[in-house]
């Protein structure tokens, strides 16, 4: 047999990645060895004690489905069906939750549901470009450039002002053709904290439906910002609005089941007889992507929502989180001029007004941890630390704010 040429190493062309700018900012604040130190780098909800706790009612699920569950088969691709129906009515609420337009399966997370969203849209049609606000999650991007979709941007967020470029987010999609892809945070905006108001709700859904773009909704926090029905608002007047659009929902910060990757994904399409359609590539799809998302969490909430009582129980956790949230809200807002707009927003997230050289400064002078962005978890702050953290930041801010 002749030689032949030896192919070139398969991985031989893989490059060095740059790591994840949050996990690094995790890695090197649990390396420094400095008591006071404070992180309000990671995106998880921190409790008074700077803990990320099981919540209540999911503990109490957990131990039902510990005692009751008799078998670990399969189930469809469809996940737990009756989940998804729970979390519908929560979601969508009345009437939504039960129009014969709308479809839903369960995803691994809001990842799995923006993942899933972007395959059916470029199965739907190939190239479709979406529009995003600038800042956004900065995982938007790269799920919907997997899908092969195009990714532009719009302007979203002032950060002189601390608020919505409103003007700035009506211009640039002025620039979306017709049934373009529209990417909107539900609430709790991630990086900003800053939400749309109602009036900025309906002019948008007046825009949208206009301009026959396909709005995709990112429900990430319901709960966390004004309220659960608060929370729900625009994305309901969205899908009130438009005949076709997609809510990727997410379960991991409501009931704090991170790891356990608790979402749906839900379609609203014509009507009846293509929603068929739509469920039947959904779990199409979901077979190539990851053949059935994981059962555990999502069990955990349907036995949540099932109960009255562990329902009313996981509201009220929920209240407890949301107003803590909003209590370290408002003592930043509070403490200087520049930070007033903090008070203003919701949710886990407000991006600081400071440079890249004066987070590098925070965390060498004084241990405090936040990524380049100015990104910070208000949550990550407890009584004991606010005023270390405002003490250190005030000479950061700009005075004339
Ligand atoms: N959307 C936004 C805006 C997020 O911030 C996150 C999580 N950080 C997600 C979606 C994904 O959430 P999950 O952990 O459920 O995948």
């Amino acid at each position: 047999m002749p030689d032949r040429p030896a192919a070139p190493a398969l991985f031989g062309s893989l490059e060095r990645q740059q790591p994840d700018a949050l996990l690094a900012v995790i890695a090197m604040h649990r390396a420094d060895p400095r008591p006071d130190k404070i992180d309000v780098g990671v995106g998880v909800y921190r409790d008074v004690a700077g803990a990320t706790p099981v919540m209540r009612a999911v503990k109490a699920a957990e131990a039902r489905l510990l005692a009751s569950q008799s078998s670990k088969g399969y189930l469809g691709a469809e996940g737990d069906q009756a989940f998804t129906d729970l979390i519908a009515d929560i979601a969508l609420g009345e009437p939504l939750a039960r129009d014969g337009r709308i479809t839903g399966i369960q995803t691994p997370g809001g990842t799995g549901a923006l993942r899933l969203a972007a395959e059916l849209v470029a199965m739907s049609r190939p190239g479709s470009t979406i529009w995003m606000g600038n800042p956004t999650w900065p995982n938007h991007g790269p799920i919907f450039r997997a899908a092969g979709l195009a990714v532009r941007e719009h302007a979203y967020f002032d950060r002189a002002l601390g608020d919505i470029d409103f003007d700035g987010v009506l211009d640039g999609l002025a620039a979306a053709s017709a049934g373009d892809i529209v990417l909107l945070h539900g609430c709790c905006h991630n990086p900003t904290g800053a939400a749309f108001s109602a009036a900025q709700w309906r002019a948008l859904a007046d825009l949208v439906a206009a301009r026959r773009l396909v709005p995709l909704i990112d429900l990430a926090y319901q709960g966390l910002g004004d309220g659960l029905v608060e929370d729900a608002a625009g994305a309901r007047k969205m899908l009130a609005a438009v005949p076709e659009a997609l809510v990727a929902y997410s379960c991991d910060k409501n009931f704090g089941l991170y790891r356990e990757r608790v979402g749906a994904l839900w379609v609203q399409s014509a009507g009846a007889a293509t929603s068929l359609a739509v469920r039947d590539t959904l779990l199409t799809l979901a077979r190539s992507l990851w053949s059935m998302p994981p059962d555990h969490g999502a069990a955990a909430v349907r036995t949540i929502l099932e109960d009255p009582a562990l329902a009313a129980d996981w509201r009220a956790e929920l209240a407890g989180m949301r107003d803590r949230i909003g209590a370290v809200r408002a003592r930043l807002g509070a403490a200087h001029p520049a930070l007033s707009p903090i008070a203003r927003q919701q949710g886990l997230f407000a991006l600081l007004p400071i440079d890249p050289a004066s987070v590098m400064d925070l965390r060498e002078r004084h241990a405090i941890y936040l990524p380049a962005s100015g990104r910070v978890n208000v949550a990550g702050l407890r009584d004991e630390t606010i005023e270390t953290f405002v003490t250190a930041l005030v000479p950061y801010l700009s005075p004339m704010a």
